[in-house]
This record gives structure tokens, sequence and C-alpha cells, in this order.
């Protein structure tokens, strides 16, 4: 098993340029780019459909094929707005959906400082989660800790509609609901702190699984 992971680690090496050119798509369009990597049944690996958007794992499911199996996935973090800690790393999703979808190798690219970075990681066993009850917990964690990430991001969201709203009334209008508008900013202040702690949170977390997974030998970097 070794063997062909190493195997998996060249054959990224090998296709650098279509995994950077990724990255500069993401830069350009500011969203996530990405593709599985796939293997077919004569052993060949070989690029699965490229998918844009937020959570490109998750769009990834599909674009494989039917007579080929899905060994790992390629996906950039662009790196406008978030700051470097967060796009340079994988996120506590992508690590919980490659371990639940028991991936063997899961690559992500980046530009930091004007450099093209693809960095990969070999998963050295399957059905981790099932196996270790430690991992089992943390990516319970993360899994709560996404959702809860989720619903503040609406609630900010709604909030910011309804700010809009009351702002474009006229002038009178406007002087009636000042009361709503200072709820409103309010709670919008509340909901960033809440989103900004529960951030740093699902951080924690993710670090938290990195070092485990090292730690126990489930995961070792291509370059390592
Ligand atoms: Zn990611």
């Amino acid at each position: 098993m070794a063997d062909s992971l190493d195997y998996l680690c060249a054959w990224v090496m090998g296709e650098k340029d279509s995994f950077e050119n990724l990255i500069d798509l993401g830069e350009k369009s500011g969203k996530e780019q990405g593709f599985n990597i796939c293997q077919t049944l004569d052993g060949n690996l070989v690029f699965g459909t490229r998918c844009e958007g937020g959570e490109c794992s998750v769009a990834l499911h599909k674009s494989c094929g039917d007579s080929i199996d899905i060994v790992g996935t390629y996906h950039t973090h662009p790196s406008l707005q978030d700051d470097p800690k967060l796009y340079s790393n994988f996120s506590g999703q992508d690590l919980l959906l490659s371990l639940v979808q028991d991936r063997r190798i899961i690559c992500l690219g980046y530009e930091l400082e004007k450099q093209r970075h693809v960095n990969c990681l070999k998963i050295k066993d399957t059905k981790i989660p099932e196996k270790d009850s430690q991992v089992f917990e943390i990516l319970k964690d993360i899994s709560y800790s996404n959702t809860a990430i989720k619903s503040i991001r609406e609630r900010g969201n709604n909030l910011e509609i309804a700010w809009a709203k009351i702002k474009n009334l006229p002038d009178d209008q406007l002087k009636r609901n000042a009361d709503i508008l200072y709820t409103i900013s309010e709670s919008l202040k509340r909901v960033d702190e809440t989103y900004q702690k529960e951030l740093k949170l699902n951080i924690s977390f993710r670090d938290k699984l990195l070092e485990l997974l090292y730690k126990k030998g489930y995961i070792e970097a291509c370059n390592g």
C-alpha cells in the first residue's frame, strides 16, 4: 500500500502544471477550484472534471465517472480575504470529508507571497474514523462547529439585509426606525464576535486533528 501512495505523490509531482494552473484560476475567480484524482480499472491515474465553488470537496464527489475510483482530491484556497493561516492549510471540513470518504491522497493549492504551493497528504490507513474513537470525536466537534458557523453566517446575512432595507428608507421613516436600526447594528456586532470565536474554535479542532493524525501515523506529507 505504501508503494501505491508514493506512486500517487509522484504522479502529482509529474502533473504539477495542471495543479498550479488551478491556483492561478482560483486567484483570478476568487473561488475554490478543484478536481478529483481518479484511478481507472487498469490502475492509471487521471483527472476528474474540474469544478468551482465554495466547498469544492462536496461538489467534487461525482466527477470521476462510473468505472473509475476516486482515490484523492485536489482543491485550491484563493488568497482573497482570508488570512494565510486559513487558506494555506486544509480546513477541518477538508479533513473530515477526506477521512469519511476514504481518500488516499488529498492535495491543496494556494498562493503565498507570489509563490504557488501544492501540498499533498498521503492518508496511510482507511476507515480511520471507524477504527479510532479519538479521531471520531474530533471529527464530530468539527462537524458541529461547521454547522454552527453556517447558521451564524446565515443570521449575519439576514441582519445585513434588514439593515440595508431600513437604511434605504426616506429620511422621515428612517428617523422613526432609528431604534430598530440600532438594535440591528448591535446584533450584527454580537454575531460577528460569535463568528470569530467559533472560527477560532474550528481552527483549533483542525489543528488538534492534524496533530493526532500525524502522531498516530495516519497521514504523512508527500514531500516529507
Ligand atoms: Zn479547503
